[in-house]
């Protein structure tokens, strides 16, 4: 593609693996059909190669963007199936990532859509403020889920959460520990849904590895970091590097894809920095996803299932850990039951479903409408986000589970307590 980016843009740590995805987008449109928004919309300027072109006029020509671009850019859900469609290997996320941050310093947004960013940044990184948050929302429940819009979206978030028990801080420490890992607490997930930390716990204990709290860290910095609000994520991040420095661990975890996803990419948030980019290369090459450590297991579950599971747009095309809860699953003793368009986003993606809630709740109905059609007992994901977007929908009668959950249950864990067990088994 023609470009006229400078050569200290080009060179800047920062901007330049931006400018690098321009210049190898040769507009070929293969990655069109891939993208969700251009198979609901149909627009050119809501499809990869139209945001492109968008993204590449705001960051070669600096300063305030247009209302026209910001509208675009802010469609795309960072799903990044059109860079794992892409031919020319064109690297779409330092690309959106480079925007998104230019938008949240150039860009005057309306004084609503500034608060309501400020407070996901500023509250639903924090489980204590996201706790107050769920009790005021169940408190005013009648009044919240008739809240149109955006409020309406972040209402029907929480109070579809079912959270069973505390957050855990200690985890079973198995007979012959092969690997110490320290686990991150995250942020809306010790909230909405503790349970999924203890279930991991349990599951990997029996593989050998014990979990370790790591005390002083919080939010991986992915909340903010969809909104382009990077101060506010390098801060999380620095937090989480700071705390995993001070003891001796095998590895990193931290139990939502998304998540995962983000760890994995400290060392490109801190590129350029003379203190934090090789502090955070050392973390990011420890960072682990649940799928990475939970080797598949030969059991058999006290009741067979027909298994969905829905592999989270970060497994697929950050994590590029396509198949890995499929075959966990297998061993389990499951059947896992394709559906039709499992590589399109559910329309969760990070704060997606709550900033975008009409196109997101498109997703999620097209989502849901598949799934349900394969008729599965139970619908399995390994990330709270889609968790808790896909409960939302009404299209679904089946439980929504983390895979952990199901995987505990199968090799002798605790019966998840929403998980209704059909009257036939497969
Ligand atoms: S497939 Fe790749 S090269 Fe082709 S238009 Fe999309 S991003 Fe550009
Ligand atoms: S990241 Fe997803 S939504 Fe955004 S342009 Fe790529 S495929 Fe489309």
């Amino acid at each position: 593609m023609r470009y006229n980016f400078t050569a200290e843009q080009i060179a800047d740590p920062q901007l330049g693996p931006a400018t690098q995805a321009v210049r190898s987008c040769v507009h070929c449109g293969f990655c069109t059909a891939t993208c969700p928004t251009y198979v609901v919309l149909g627009d050119e300027r809501d499809s990869p190669r139209g945001r492109i072109v968008l993204m590449k006029d705001m960051l070669e020509k600096g300063g305030a963007p247009t209302k026209e671009q910001v509208f675009h850019i802010d469609r795309c859900l960072s799903c990044l199936n059109c860079k794992t469609a892409c031919p020319s290997s064109v690297n779409y996320q330092r690309l959106v990532d480079q925007a998104r941050a230019h938008i949240q310093d150039h860009y005057e947004r309306p004084l609503a859509d500034r608060l309501l960013r400020f407070a996901i940044a500023k509250v639903m990184t924090r489980p204590a403020l996201v706790r107050i948050g769920l009790l005021l929302a169940k408190i005013g429940a009648p009044i919240a889920l008739l809240l149109p819009g955006r409020l309406g979206a972040m209402a029907r978030i929480g109070l579809s959460a079912r959270p069973q028990g505390p957050e855990p801080t200690q985890f079973p420490k198995p007979a012959q520990v092969k690997q110490r890992i320290a686990i991150m607490p995250g942020c809306v997930q010790g909230a909405l849904a503790p349970q999924i930390d203890g279930a991991v716990g349990r599951v990997l204990a029996r593989r050998g590895i014990e979990l370790v709290a790591l005390e002083g860290a919080g939010c991986c910095g992915a909340l903010p970091h969809h909104m382009g609000r990077e101060q506010d994520s390098r801060a999380w991040a620095k937090r989480a590097i700071e705390a995993y420095e001070q003891g001796q661990y095998d590895g990193v975890l931290i139990t939502a894809t998304g998540c995962s996803a983000q760890l994995k990419d400290y060392a490109h948030q801190f590129a350029g920095d003379p203190v934090w980019e090789a502090r955070a290369a050392k973390f990011a090459a420890a960072a682990r996803d649940f799928a990475e450590l939970c080797t598949p297991r030969t059991v058999t579950p006290p009741q067979a299932l027909r298994v969905a599971y829905h592999p989270a747009c970060s497994l697929q095309n950050s994590l590029k850990l396509s198949g890995a809860g499929e075959a966990m699953l297998d061993a389990a003793g499951f059947l896992v039951t394709p559906f039709s368009e499992s590589h399109l986003c559910c329309g969760s993606a990070g704060t997606y479903s709550i900033l975008q809630p009409e196109l997101s709740s498109q997703l999620r109905d097209r989502k849901l409408g598949n799934i349900a059609a394969a008729e599965p007992d139970v619908l399995v994901s390994g990330n709270i986000g889609c968790l808790q977007h896909l409960a939302t929908g009404k299209g679904l009668n089946q439980p929504i589970l983390h895979i952990a959950e199901l995987l505990d249950w199968a090799e002798g864990g605790p019966k998840p307590a929403n998980l209704e067990l059909p009257r036939k088994s497969v």
